[in-house]
């Protein structure tokens, strides 16, 4: 409420500079110069402190209380209304024509104007319009009493015309009350409404990490489920359902498909001679190169112990053998070192291409019976099965 007196009072007081000027223009014939300044003089103060008024506790709401805001706006309005009044005393003197008619009508324009910015309170607005009529009168019956008696109509209608003002100003009063309400209310809402909004997107963003974090925490649990603790190699079960699954797709697609079983040879002896953390170890590093000589397709796992198998989707036998080769020959250029004293592993593979009609179990033991042939024929080489003979 204070603060809306304060914007409507400056706004009054910029506007409220014209009539001073426009009096002060209307005598400048009549008055001597230094009487007309001193007159616009005192009333631009009152109004520049006037502006200062609305200004200065516009800016710091927070450090003024409302009863020194009100002596303030009081002074500055009963001091223009007396402006006004002794502007009669020294203007006009003894002179009924048209600067003291328009006078008078600038007097009631002023009312009327100071209606829209104090007029939204009552004890303030009745200030002013008792000092500006009541005083008004009073200098004119001390100065012009003639006027005032042909003319008994001008103080009465004055006087009237005061106090419909003041009964108006009550009206604007409850406008303005009820509009400052509203739009406060109108803020507290928006306020409460952005406040709601920032707190869902809150929770929606909570909720958002925590789902991300439920997924990754499941995507490294089943991840754990289906790969070796040791090697990170898939574990049995998870290649034997795998294999299962691809064999029924492949048997209907005709496409070719390899399975590659490996085993290190004379393993037992790293153990013996290194121990079994370096044997783990060596298990570790093998899986690791194996899996970047294999194609993103490969299925590497870990069959058991020291034996590994790896599933080849759309690869020929002879795909498969290279691939073996080349798997072969990495493992064999691998050197391990323990404490200054190196040694190497080789490997032996055995592969089989899958047949028509053949099952899993079928086609993993014709690649192992190739990796017991490659054990035979002297370890470190690759042997294929043969491919299945009708009627066999
Ligand atoms: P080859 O296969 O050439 O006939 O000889 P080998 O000495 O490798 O014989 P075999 O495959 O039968 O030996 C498997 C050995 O691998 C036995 C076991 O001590 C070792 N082994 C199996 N699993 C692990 C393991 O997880 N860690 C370690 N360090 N050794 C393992
Ligand atoms: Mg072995
Ligand atoms: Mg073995």
């Amino acid at each position: 409420m204070l603060h809306e007196l304060y914007v409507r009072g400056r706004e009054s007081t910029l506007l409220g500079f014209l009539p001073i000027f426009l009096l002060a223009w209307l005598h400048i014939d009549a008055h001597a110069l230094p009487l007309l300044l001193f007159w616009i003089g005192s009333l631009v103060a009152v109004q520049i402190y006037r502006l200062w008024i609305a200004q200065h506790y516009l800016q710091q709401p927070e450090t003024h209380t409302r009863q020194r805001w009100y002596l303030h706006q009081w002074l500055g309005t009963v001091t223009l209304a007396l402006g006004w009044v002794i502007s009669f005393a020294l203007l006009d003197a003894n002179e009924l024509g048209m600067p003291f008619y328009l006078h008078l009508i600038f007097l009631i324009g002023l009312s009327t104007f100071m209606l829209s910015s104090i007029g939204i309170d009552i004890r303030l607005f009745g200030g002013f319009l008792l000092v500006l009529v009541g005083g008004t009168l009073a200098v004119l019956s001390v100065q012009y009493p003639a006027f005032l008696q042909r003319y008994p109509i001008v103080p009465i209608g004055f006087v009237i015309y005061a106090f419909m003002l003041l009964v108006r100003s009550r009206g604007e009063y409850r406008r303005t009350r009820e509009w400052i309400t509203a739009r406060l209310n109108r803020k507290q809402l928006l306020a409460q409404l952005n406040a709601s909004l920032a707190e869902e997107r809150n929770i929606k963003e909570q909720l958002r990490q925590q789902s991300e974090e439920l997924e990754n925490r499941n995507r490294e649990l089943s991840e754990l489920a289906v790969r070796d603790g040791l090697t990170r190699a898939f574990r049995r079960g998870h290649i034997e359902a795998e294999l299962r699954r691809l064999i029924k797709g492949l048997h209907r697609r005709h496409d070719n498909f390899c399975v590659l079983m490996m085993d290190i040879d004379f393993f037992k002896r790293v153990n013996d001679q290194y121990g079994h953390a370096v044997g783990d170890e060596v298990l570790r590093r093998l899986a690791a190169v194996s899996q970047t000589q294999l194609r993103e397709t490969d299925l590497f796992g870990r069959w058991g112990g020291e034996e590994f198998i790896v599933l080849m989707p759309q690869t020929t036998l002879d795909e498969a053998i290279m691939a073996a080769q080349r798997l072969r020959l990495a493992i064999a250029a691998m050197v391990f070192d323990v404490e200054g004293t190196t040694f190497q592993i080789t490997i032996s593979i055995g592969t089989a291409q899958l047949q028509p009609m053949e099952n899993a179990d079928a086609v993993v033991a014709r690649s192992d019976e190739a990796l017991y042939a490659a054990k035979h024929a002297g370890r470190n080489c690759v042997m294929a099965a043969p491919a299945l003979i009708a009627g066999e």
